[in-house]
């Protein structure tokens, strides 16, 4: 039997919750910008007024200002977009719990078997649509179709607020035409290698002999084609999964340079923190870190280490990421930005072989802080609990969340 699978994505996302966080904007060109204060001024997200205007996402913020000197500028507010994130995925957990995440802003929801309940595919789709727009105010174009392939496809067919079908019946009409880097899994690169073949359309890679394709696409080439034939059986995962971590890492470019040791020290301690967090979250514990040091003539270097023992403690990683790089730079220039990630990453509950020399009662007892640490930092915020070393200036954005991109394609089977 075939699946209905939905694949929801929320329009011009991070430029919508603008205009609906401040309805003044609605109707102008608005771009949310990193902050032009800081370096890394280019344009994040921008609204279907500001494209009509030619400005891109990666745009500079300057320029632009020169193809739109109407430009509304605004700093993004990521703490929202998260709320509001999570706001959606609760409504969508209302009709399955198989509600998979892609980004921020998007995620495949399977609701095979849910007619009786719901509804057809596209009646779902419509009703979400439909509670999306009154319960938070934004739009959602959703793909309806019988796999996660087309689902995407589908929902990047119509914008804004619509429903676009991609039926088991006739998707070879919709689908085939459409140039072949609408397709998820051909990026650039990949895109790149189809002109070579002469593939332009997803019609001409279903029907390319994959073998030819390996030679430059190894196993995807397989995978890639049977998307184009709509074999794509990778499920839906459950809302509550979590992708196992083969590193964590957490990383920044900092408001100033960075000139001293200390300096240096403070923003790895703050860094450490969320590395930790994630440590926690996953279970797991660091055989390793390895840091990562750009410095204002963007030049960059990295190093790692080994530890003697896994660890899963914010302080104790923070003291190997410092020793790592007392041992390892050499101070020319001034630091722009420091990442820190903990390796080689181990379950929390794998036995442990302990050394004679290592202070075991002392780290498991730094290890029981830390997770207290996390536990009072997500419950009442990062500014709950802080070390006292961290009270004098960061050069850094504390509040500044990372974002991740989610690799769906990596859990398609
Ligand atoms: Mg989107």
């Amino acid at each position: 039997m075939d699946r209905t699978i939905l694949h929801i994505d929320m329009n011009n996302f991070y430029a919508s919750m603008e205009c609906m966080l401040d309805p003044s904007l609605r109707g102008k060109p608005v771009a949310v910008c990193g902050r032009t204060e800081e370096r890394h001024g280019i344009v994040l997200a921008k609204n279907y007024e500001a494209k009509a205007y030619g400005v891109k996402t990666g745009d500079v913020n300057w320029e632009a200002r020169q193809k739109c000197p109407d430009l509304v500028m605004v700093p993004p507010h990521y703490e929202e977009y998260i709320k509001y994130s999570k706001l959606a995925r609760q409504i969508y957990a209302d009709y399955s719990d198989q509600v998979e995440p892609f980004g921020m802003d998007e995620v495949w929801l399977d609701a095979s078997g849910t007619s009786r309940l719901f509804g057809t595919g596209e009646q779902l789709a419509d009703e979400i649509r439909e509670r999306v727009k009154f319960e938070l105010g934004l739009t959602v174009s959703v793909g309806v179709s019988f796999n996660k392939v087309f689902a995407k496809l589908g929902s990047d067919l119509k914008k804004p607020d619509a429903t676009t079908v991609v039926p088991p019946e006739s998707w070879r009409d919709i689908v085939w035409p459409l140039p072949v880097e609408d397709m998820l899994g051909v990026g650039r690169s990949t895109k790149k290698v189809m002109e070579r073949y002469n593939i332009k359309t997803i019609g001409d890679l279903a029907n390319t002999d994959p073998n030819i394709l390996a030679y430059r696409l190894k196993s995807r080439a397989w995978q890639l084609v049977a998307f184009a034939n709509g074999n794509d059986h990778s499920v839906v995962l459950h809302k509550d999964y979590v992708v196992p971590a083969k590193s964590v890492g957490h990383g920044i470019t900092t408001l100033q340079d960075l000139e001293t040791d200390q300096e240096v020290w403070n923003v790895m301690l703050e860094l450490v923190q969320e590395v930790n967090r994630k440590l926690v979250e996953y279970k797991k514990k660091a055989g390793g870190v390895a840091i990562y040091i750009r410095d204002n003539e963007l030049y960059t270097k990295q190093w790692q280490h080994k530890l003697e023992l896994p660890i899963q403690a914010a302080l104790s990683l923070a003291r190997e990421a410092f020793t790592l790089f007392k041992r390892s730079y050499t101070w020319r220039h001034p630091i722009r930005s420091v990442t820190v990630s903990a390796i080689a990453l181990s379950e929390e509950s794998d036995p442990v072989q302990r050394t004679l020399f290592a202070d075991n009662d002392r780290d498991e007892k730094l290890a029981k802080l830390d997770q207290t640490i996390c536990w009072i930092r997500e419950r009442f915020g990062k500014d709950a609990v802080r070390s006292a070393s961290l009270l004098c200036d960061l050069k850094m954005d504390t509040n500044r969340v990372e974002l991740q991109m989610p690799s769906g394609l990596t859990t398609m089977g």
